[in-house]
């Protein structure tokens, strides 16, 4: 997994919809749009360790939300 692909344009794995965050679950990474992150607030809090909000393709990629601890 790269950086590149997390500026690319990405469709929500529920709908057709840009995906704008990507959860890393312990059986795989799933993309949601807002709409489907938020339906699936509740199941992807338990079942991802890790959730990366993406950067929408209108938008410039902002390299300051990367967190690099160590
Ligand atoms: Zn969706």
């Amino acid at each position: 997994m790269t950086l590149t692909d997390l500026t690319e344009w990405i469709k929500c794995d529920s709908c057709s919809a840009q995906a704008l965050y990507l959860t890393k679950g312990t059986s795989g990474d799933l993309y949601f749009c807002g709409h489907h992150r938020n339906k699936y607030s509740k199941t992807l809090d338990s079942w991802a360790f890790e959730i990366v909000e993406l950067d929408r393709k209108e938008e410039i990629p902002l390299i300051e939300k990367e967190e690099i601890n160590g």
